[in-house]
C-alpha cells in the first residue's frame, strides 16, 4: 500500500480514486472520516493509496496526466486574449464581445 496523492478535500480524493480505478487501479482514500460532514476543516488528512505497488509507477504516471488535464481544464476558465483585437475577456466567454472573434481553442 503505498499514497500517492494527498487532497485538499475528500470530494478531490474520490475524484481521484475514480479515475484510477476506471484505469483498472485499485485505491483507496484515506482520511475521509475526518473531512466528510465538516466541510471547513482543513482537509489535508484526505489521501488516496495504491492498494497493489506493482501497480503504483503506472497509476502515477496516469494520475499525473489526469492532474494536468485538469489544470488545463481549470485554466481555461481564466481570462483569455482575442487573436483577432486583442482584447482580454474573462474565462466565461467563448466568443469575443468586441469583434466576435472565437475563443482559440488552445487558451
Ligand atoms: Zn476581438
Amino acid at each position: 500500500m503505498k499514497q500517492i496523492h494527498v487532497a485538499k478535500h475528500a470530494v478531490e480524493a474520490h475524484l481521484v480514486r475514480g479515475f484510477l480505478e476506471s484505469q483498472g487501479i485499485r485505491a483507496v482514500v484515506r482520511g475521509e472520516m475526518l473531512t466528510s460532514g465538516w466541510g471547513e476543516l482543513p482537509a489535508d488528512v484526505c489521501s488516496v493509496w495504491i492498494a497493489d505497488d506493482a501497480q503504483f509507477d503506472q497509476a502515477s504516471k496516469l494520475l499525473v496526466a489526469f492532474l494536468k488535464g485538469t489544470l488545463a481544464r481549470e485554466l481555461g476558465a481564466r481570462s483569455w486574449q482575442c487573436p483577432g483585437c486583442n482584447e482580454v475577456l474573462e474565462g466565461q466567454f467563448t466568443a469575443c464581445w468586441n469583434c466576435g472573434a472565437r475563443r482559440p481553442a488552445n487558451t
